[in-house]
């Protein structure tokens, strides 16, 4: 950090003197660090005055480093790959991070903080540090529930909490798109505050047709990290294409001219936005309430192509938990293996666990303790799942908000929308619960978007034993002992309910 100057960075995690919020100090030689933690968190003279009352903060310390050969490739963007390291002390609530200027390893406010030490002062004191969106969703009838929602990323969270219903009269309202602190209050409510005040969102695959919502919400005040850029001052990537583009020449991240002819991408893949949360559209009002918002539903969800259905619901508490901890997705693969796998990533918390995985789904079990505590729903959705020709079998994105409507339904305990199968209950389809109206001509005849739900539903047995094997062997092989007995137990129910399928299960 030598001849370096050194910035300062005080912080809280959550609007400032919530009880659900937290203090911090990071230290950087980044000014790129700077200006994005002041619109990631709350930075600056009442932060700093919030940590004068406190005992404890957290320390994060942050360089960019130097490359061993002393040379900066890009001299905008010093890193020293070769040696990038980050370490979380949860004894001592300490951040250490060198060599590395991209996000979560720099804006230490974020995964290191609000998820991997942040998970460990929850375990501690009683509360829930997850990688969850938030969102407030209201009905045509007026009436409201809050909804947290753990995908891994790159699965849709900043999507789902920005939606664009197109359903008529509902209403998708954003708390937060990526982290969620969780706390029973003392009437049991579960109260849940986004921890941070702006948007680190994947800019490839935003575009006024997928999230109009994010795509307003970046207009003003926003730092773009490894974007390409057009020749009328703008901002571009890959999913762009169809924006209104009046003759604009493009240059690619790197600063070379690039033309859509071109076989490379215009924007890194994993190019951002850090954007305050201000600015988007759809804010919740209740968005930075210190109390937190009450939380109804609880949904999990990954990238599975195959064999999992677009939505079920857990059958109860305890049935949740496994729900979340047998959580899978596809990832893109490294470079030397071909094609893709389906990666084990319970709670979308893989690579943010601040301690024991097995001591984590003691601590999920153990909620149901709390007293008078109203334990939400769980539920599992995939947006993902696709035909043998490999197209979605579902439209997804503001179309989604038909399966956030049978949420709805069943928070409310609407027994008739429901339907059993052996991994959770599913939409009573054949019922018509699912709102699959489609209204773009008011003088046309009413018609449904055209989706094959025999599909999109249908359940696999050896598929689904095969499921049961790999989590069981998950568990197995990176819990052992830790492992709660109740997991064992749900591995063996689900595995009866599978072998009676065709008994219990009416199709
Ligand atoms: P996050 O990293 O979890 O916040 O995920 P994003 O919301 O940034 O979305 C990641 C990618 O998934 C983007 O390319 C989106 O366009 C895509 N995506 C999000 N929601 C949907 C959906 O409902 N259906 C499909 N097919 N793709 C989606
Ligand atoms: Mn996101």
């Amino acid at each position: 950090m030598k001849g370096r100057t050194m910035y300062v960075i005080p912080f809280s995690m959550g609007p400032v003197g919530s009880l659900l919020a937290k203090v911090g100090v990071e230290i950087t030689d980044s000014p790129y660090v700077v200006a994005s933690m002041r619109i990631m968190t709350r930075m600056g003279k009442p932060a700093l005055e919030e940590i004068c009352k406190h005992d404890t903060f957290v320390r994060a310390l942050h360089s960019v480093g130097t490359p061993a050969s002393g040379v900066h490739e890009y001299p905008h963007w010093p890193c020293d790959p070769e040696r990038t390291i980050i370490l979380h002390k949860p004894e001592t609530q300490e951040i250490a991070s060198y060599g590395s200027g991209y996000g979560g390893n720099s804006l230490l406010g974020k995964k290191c903080f609000a998820l991997r030490i942040g998970s460990t002062i929850a375990k501690r004191e009683g509360w829930l540090a997850e990688h969850m969106l938030i969102l407030g969703l209201t009905n045509p009838q007026g009436k409201k529930i809050y909804v947290a929602a753990a995908f891994p990323s790159a699965c849709g969270k900043t999507n789902l909490a920005m939606l664009s219903p197109a359903l008529p009269d509902w209403k998708v309202e954003c708390v937060g798109d990526d982290i969620a602190w969780m706390r029973f209050d003392h009437e049991g409510t579960l109260r849940a505050i986004n921890p941070e005040s702006g948007f680190f969102g994947v800019a490839p695959g935003t575009s006024c047709d997928t999230n109009p919502n994010a795509m307003q919400t970046i207009f003003h005040n926003t730092i773009f990290t490894n974007v390409g850029t057009s020749s009328d001052d703008g901002v571009f990537w890959q999913g762009m294409e169809n924006e209104q583009w009046e003759q604009a020449k493009f240059k690619d991240w790197l600063g070379r001219p690039w033309n859509s002819n071109m076989s490379t991408s215009p924007a890194h893949p994993n190019s951002r936005f850090c954007t305050p949360a201000a600015e988007c559209p759809v804010m919740d009002p209740n968005w930075q309430s210190p109390e937190g918002v009450p939380i109804s539903a609880i949904i999990f969800g990954g990238r599975r192509p195959e064999g999992v259905p677009l939505v079920y619901e857990a059958f109860n508490w305890k049935h949740g938990v496994f729900v979340g901890a047998s959580m899978r997705s596809e990832a893109t693969a490294a470079a030397e293996h071909k094609g893709k796998t389906i990666m084990h990533d319970p709670f979308a918390m893989r690579p943010f666990f601040g301690y024991n995985f097995g001591h984590y789904l003691q601590h999920w079990l153990d909620l149901e303790k709390v007293p008078n505590a109203k334990l939400p729903k769980i539920f599992h959705v995939n947006w993902f799942r696709k035909s043998k020709t490999g197209a979605f079998l579902w439209p997804g994105f503001g179309d989604n908000i038909r399966v956030l409507d049978w949420i709805f339904q069943r928070v409310h305990e609407n027994k008739t929308a429901r339907r059993y199968s052996p991994i959770g209950y599913i939409p009573d389809y054949y019922h018509n619960v699912l709102n699959l109206s489609y209204c773009y001509d008011e003088h046309g005849p009413p018609s449904n978007i055209d989706v094959n739900l025999k599909q999109l539903f249908f359940l696999d047995k050896e598929f689904w034993l095969q499921e049961t094997d790999a989590i069981e062997k998950y568990f197995n092989d990176q819990v052992g002992n830790d492992l709660p007995v109740e997991m064992h137990h749900q591995i063996q129910e689900l595995r009866l309910r599978l072998k009676d399928y065709h008994t219990h299960w009416r199709n």
